[in-house]
C-alpha cells in the first residue's frame, strides 16, 4: 500500500527549517520485510547545527513566550493528532509492525499527553519558604534549556507526546532523535508541530543511527538535559555521556515486570489483563508483564485459562489488525527465538499460530505461554522483549515478594487479590516504579508518574511529576530588612 505520507520522510527538522540530508537509511515495513520509504540518516553536524537551533529558540520567541501561550500551542498540537489520527496510526503501523488497533490507541494517548501538559503548561509553580526575619524567600522552576530526547521504536508517539510534550510545556527547547528503525511517526509528529505554530528551533528533529546521531546529542556539551528509553546497555552509556557533561538525565530501561495472582483473586477480570500484558506489541513493551507468579492452589487453572487464550491468538500482518504484529526485525526475532530455546527444559504450555497470509519474509513469531517456571531460570530473570511469558508459582506472600524482587529490573508490578489489607501490604513490599492493585497498567493513565528502580532505570516521565523533572529549581532569598 501507499503510504498516507504528506511530508518528505527524508527531511530533517532545524530551526524551524526542513531540508534534505545528503545520507538516507531505508525504513523497512516488518509485516513483509519490505522497504517503504528512506529517512535521512543525520550527522553530528546536524546535532551542532540543531542544538545550536535550540539555544536560539530559547533566547528568541519561544524562550518569550508565556506559560499559557505554550500550552496553547501544545493544544493545537494535540488537536492536529487528533485530525490526522489515521494517517499517523497507518503509518504507525506499517513503521513498527503493531496491529492498527494499538497503532490507533498510540495516536489517542499522544493527543491526549499533549491536552495534559498543555493545561499544565501554566501550573507548576514555585513556594514561598517561611525564613528568618528580614528575608522573602521562594522558588522558581526554570526550564533546564535545550532537552536532548532519545527514543526507542517500540511506542515512538508515545513515548515522544511524554517526554517532547513535557519538556516544551515547560518551556525547554528540544531536540529529538528517533530510533532508526521506526521514526516516520516522529517525523509526522514534528510537521504538526510546525504547522500548529511551534517557534522556530524549539522543536528539532534529527533521525539516524545511534551510534552516530544518539551518541552526539548524548555528548553534547551544549544539551541541558537527557531524556532516554531504550535498552540497559544504551542508558549506560548515555549516562556516562552526560556525567561528562554534569547534566542530568532521565532513564527508562528495561523490565521484568510481574503479575502476582493470589488463590484469592476474581480470575474472570484478571485473565484478559495476565494475557494482554504478553501479546501487547507482541511482547515489545517494557512495562510487559514477562512474568506470570501465581499462587500454588490456583496454578494449574490460571496456567490451563491461560493457555486456552493462548491458543486463540493469531500473529499476521499489522494491517490486517490480529491479535499481534511480526517483531520489529530479523535481528530481534532472532534473539526472541534464541531466548524461546532456553525454554526446552520447562513446559511450553500452549503456542498461538502464524496467520497463513502472514508473508515468509516478516518477522513472526507465535505467541509461547511456558509453565513450570522457576524463579533462578533465565527466562524468568532476562527480558526477552518477545510475545513470551513464564508462570511461575508460589506459597505466600513472602514468597511472592521474594521472587517478584528477584531480578535486577524494577518498573512495573500488580498484585491480583481480593483481600484489600493484603494489595496494600503487597504494594509497600515491591521493588517497582509502579504497582497496580487488580488491574494493570490503568489504561495508559498519561496522570500517573512513571519509571523505574534498579536497572529499570531514574527519574520520573509521565504526569506532573515529569515537569518537575524537566525544570531546574532556583531559589531566591531577598533580604529588605
Ligand atoms: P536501544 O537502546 O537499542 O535504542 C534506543 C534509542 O537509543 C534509539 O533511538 C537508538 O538509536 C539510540 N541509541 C543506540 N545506541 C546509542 C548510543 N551509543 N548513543 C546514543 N543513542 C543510542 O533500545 P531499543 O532496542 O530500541 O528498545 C528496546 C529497549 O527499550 C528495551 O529494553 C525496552 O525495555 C526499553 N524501553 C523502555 C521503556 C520505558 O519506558 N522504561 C519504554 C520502551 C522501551
Amino acid at each position: 500500500m501507499t503510504l498516507p505520507l504528506w511530508f518528505d520522510p527524508a527531511e530533517i527538522l532545524i530551526g524551524g527549517h526542513w531540508r534534505a540530508a545528503p545520507e538516507r537509511l531505508e525504513v523497512e515495513n516488518p509485516s513483509d520485510g519490505k522497504t517503504i520509504a528512506e529517512i535521512a540518516r543525520g550527522s553530528r553536524a546536524d546535532i551542532d547545527a540543531a542544538v545550536a537551533a535550540a539555544q536560539g529558540a530559547l533566547e528568541g520567541e519561544w524562550g518569550a513566550l508565556a506559560a499559557v501561550d505554550r500550552g496553547r500551542v501544545l493544544m493545537r498540537m494535540s488537536a492536529l493528532v487528533t485530525e490526522h489520527a489515521e494517517a499517523l496510526a497507518t503509518l504507525e503501523a506499517l513503521d513498527v509492525g503493531k496491529p492498527l488497533k494499538q497503532a490507533r490507541a498510540d495516536v489517542v494517548a499522544l493527543a491526549r499527553y499533549l491536552e495534559f501538559y498543555s493545561g499544565a503548561a501554566d501550573k507548576v509553580m514555585g513556594e514561598t519558604i517561611p525564613f528568618q526575619p528580614g528575608y522573602t524567600a521562594y522558588t522558581l522552576r526554570e526550564p533546564h534549556g535545550v532537552t536532548g530526547h532519545i527514543v526507542p521504536w517500540n511506542y515512538p508517539m508515545q513515548i515522544i507526546g511524554r517526554s517532547v510534550g513535557a519538556a516544551l510545556a515547560m518551556g525547554n527547547a528540544a531536540v529529538l532523535k528517533p530510533a532508526e528503525e521506526a521514526s516516520l511517526t516522529a517525523l509526522a509528529f514534528a510537521r504538526i508541530a510546525t504547522e500548529a505554530g511551534l517557534p522556530p528551533g524549539a522543536l528539532n528533529i534529527v533521525p539516524g543511527l545511534g551510534e552516530e546521531v544518539g551518541a552526539g546529542l548524548s555528548s553534547h556539551p551544549g544539551v541541558n538535559h537527557i531524556s532516554f528509553t531504550g535498552s540497559v546497555a544504551v542508558g549506560q552509556l548515555i549516562q556516562a555521556a552526560a556525567a561528562a557533561n554534569a547534566v542530568p538525565v532521565t532513564l527508562e530501561l528495561g523490565g521484568k515486570s510481574p503479575q502476582i495472582v493470589f488463590a484469592d483473586a476474581d480470575l474472570d477480570r484478571a485473565l484478559p489483563f495476565l494475557v494482554n500484558a504478553g501479546i501487547q506489541n507482541a511482547g515489545q513493551t517494557c512495562s510487559a508483564a514477562s512474568r506470570i507468579l501465581v499462587q500454588r492452589p490456583v496454578c494449574d487453572a490460571v496456567l490451563a485459562r491461560m493457555a486456552e487464550a493462548y491458543r486463540g491468538f493469531t500473529a499476521g500482518p499489522a494491517l490486517a489488525d490480529r491479535d499481534l504484529g511480526p517483531l520489529i526485525s530479523a535481528r530481534q526475532k532472532q534473539v526472541v527465538q534464541g531466548y524461546l530455546r532456553l525454554a526446552a527444559d520447562l513446559e511450553i504450555a500452549a503456542t498461538g499460530q502464524i496467520a497463513p497470509d502472514a508473508p515468509e519474509t516478516g518477522h513472526y513469531v507465535a505467541p509461547v505461554l511456558i509453565g513450570g517456571g522457576h524463579a533462578a531460570h533465565r527466562l524468568a530473570q532476562e527480558e526477552i522483549f518477545g510475545p513470551a511469558q513464564i508462570v511461575i508459582p508460589f506459597d505466600d506472600e513472602d514468597e511472592a515478594v521474594a521472587i517478584a524482587n528477584g531480578t535486577e529490573y524494577g518498573l512495573v508490578a500488580a498484585v491480583w487479590s481480593e483481600n484489600g489489607a493484603r494489595c496494600l501490604r503487597m504494594a509497600k513490599r515491591l521493588r517497582a516504579g509502579q504497582v497496580f492493585l487488580n488491574n494493570y497498567g490503568a489504561g495508559g493513565g498519561v496522570e500517573l508518574p512513571f519509571g523505574g528502580t534498579g536497572k529499570s532505570g531514574h527519574g520520573r516521565e509521565k504526569g506532573f511529576e515529569a515537569l518537575y523533572g524537566f525544570s531546574a529549581l532556583k531559589t531566591v532569598a531577598a533580604w529588605h530588612g
